[in-house]
């Protein structure tokens, strides 16, 4: 007989990991707090859309469901287009590679999209309305509210805990001995807004069809310790979500100091003036929308006794700024399911074996996520940034087996984390001496052609010395 695991949580990283061990024979019980997407059109919560990248579509190609995203869900946004205060725009292609792109899907239909293809595969069963209230470690059993007011205890060979940055599960395991735990929340929060299509603006349709500005970027005011950023959605609007301090300080205004329609529409008009004019709800969506804060969450271990484990957020929820929450969760389900398949009869071998691998570079995407909001929200405004990237978009273009930029590697590989960050580290090192050598007076000096030849000849002879 077939094995059964209950998956607590049926959000992005429960629902694709019901496929995986439903295609690899398991029986599969899935429980969710909240009610029937299918019945009500779209999922509640977090973040109406997200960037999809190469490690989210893997984990999605490794159950044949990449190419349905891909094709009802998503918009490519190849580079970030940055708003100055006086509304000039700069776009920084993301590669050299003109092929690579983040991709902007919306969390609802993506959901969807998973449940669906869940409750299709043999051997699954879901159950909504149905949080998880405790978790018996050794059994292992699971207990849950069911719609009827009763509750249900039920027993598995295995409980996975994919039920989010605030996990039951997780909470259980808090309970035993020596299990690390850590929450750190920003002094930032976020608060989505919208812009509504061209149409709707009365603005002209053929220009970014349809949209009011280009779909093909992910757009950026950044705006020192603060910043706005919009993603595209497919309805021909954007959403825009504002990265505020929640109290003003240093100069900078909190989300909550804005509190009246004049407060909120002058100071939009002073900092984000080019987006204040195509942003007509403005101050009811600032004033209706909730402000969320933003936790990273460290634990360890992510397994108990080869019965009971986590993944996704609910074992490292991370700052949403290198846009890769949901994409290292998916990578979370190939490497379990691999696991899993490599130690059929010894469960305890194979949750460490995933726990082993995952855990370095969980630890390393939250840091790089902490470190890009800097990035995003002050250096991407700044020249010696812009000419940094360029240096390395240079580097990487006239010399793709060296040079491997710590974006591109996280965002169009599937090269681990850890090994990400660390030659992040080490070729930033190294542009910095190119840029030494190779300032940013010399690009109108020299020309472009004779300015790149130049570059690859510094970091060639830099790097042989
Ligand atoms: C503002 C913002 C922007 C983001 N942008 C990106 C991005 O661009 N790219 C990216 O890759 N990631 C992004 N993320 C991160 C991404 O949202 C998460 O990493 C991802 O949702 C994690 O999936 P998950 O399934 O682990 O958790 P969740 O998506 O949170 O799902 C958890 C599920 O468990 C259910 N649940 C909770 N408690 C219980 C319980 N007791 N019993 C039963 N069910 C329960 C919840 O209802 C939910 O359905 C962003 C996050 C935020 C906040």
């Amino acid at each position: 007989v077939s094995k059964h695991v209950v998956i607590v949580g049926a959000g992005l990283a429960g629902s694709l990991l019901a496929v995986y061990m439903a295609r690899a024979g398991w029986r599969v019980t899935v429980f969710e707090r909240r009610g029937d997407p299918r019945a009500r059109g779209y999922v509640g919560g977090r973040s109406i859309n997200l960037a999809l990248s190469a490690r989210g579509l893997a984990g999605l190609a490794g159950v044949g469901l990449d190419r349905v995203v891909m094709e009802h869900d998503a918009i490519a946004m190849p580079g970030r287009m940055i708003h100055a205060v006086d509304g000039a725009l700069t776009y920084q292609p993301y590669s050299s590679n003109p092929r690579d792109a983040i991709n902007s899907v919306s969390r609802g239909g993506l959901n969807l999209t998973l449940i669906r293809a869940a409750a299709a595969c043999e051997g699954v069963s879901m159950h909504f309305d149905s949080p998880c209230l405790d978790v018996y470690l050794d059994a292992p059993a699971a207990v849950f509210a069911s719609q009827s007011g009763h509750t249900v205890r039920v027993e598995a060979d295995l409980i996975v805990g994919t039920d989010g940055a605030f996990s039951a599960v997780r909470n259980r395991l808090m309970k035993t001995d020596r299990f690390d735990y850590s929450q750190t929340y920003l002094e930032h929060g976020y608060k989505e807004l919208m812009i509504p299509s061209a149409k709707t603006l009365g603005m002209d349709e053929q220009r970014f069809g349809g949209f009011a500005i280009d779909p093909a970027a992910l757009h950026i005011w950044p705006r020192g310790s603060a910043m706005m950023i919009a993603l595209p959605n497919r309805d021909h609007t954007f959403t825009c979500t504002l990265f505020w301090p929640f109290e003003s300080a240093g100069g900078t205004v909190g989300l909550h100091a804005l509190r009246s329609a004049d407060d909120i529409r002058g100071h939009f008009e002073k900092h984000y003036n080019d987006a204040a004019k195509i942003m007509p709800t403005l101050v009811e969506d600032y004033q209706r929308n909730p402000s969320s804060s933003l936790v990273t969450v460290r634990c360890y271990p992510w397994q108990h006794g080869g019965k009971v484990a986590l993944l996704g957020d609910a074992c490292h929820a991370v700052v949403p700024f290198y846009g890769q929450g949901m994409n290292c969760a998916f990578e979370d389900c190939v490497c379990l399911d691999r696991c899993l398949r490599e130690h059929p009869s010894d469960q305890m071998a194979a949750l460490d074996a995933y726990q082993r691998e995952r855990k370095p570079n969980a630890d390393a995407i939250a840091q790089m996520a902490l470190d890009n909001f800097i990035e995003m929200r002050d250096k991407v405004g700044r020249a010696e940034f812009l000419y940094k990237k360029k240096v390395e978009q240079t580097l990487h273009a006239a010399l793709p087996e060296r040079v491997h930029p710590q974006y591109n590697l996280v965002s169009f590989s599937t090269v681990p984390y850890a090994q990400a960050l660390k030659s992040g580290r080490e070729l930033d090192a190294k542009l910095e001496r190119v840029i030494a050598q190779v300032p940013a007076s010399e690009l109108e000096k020299l020309g472009k052609e004779a300015w790149a030849k130049r570059v690859v000849k510094t970091f060639v002879a830099q790097s042989a010395s």
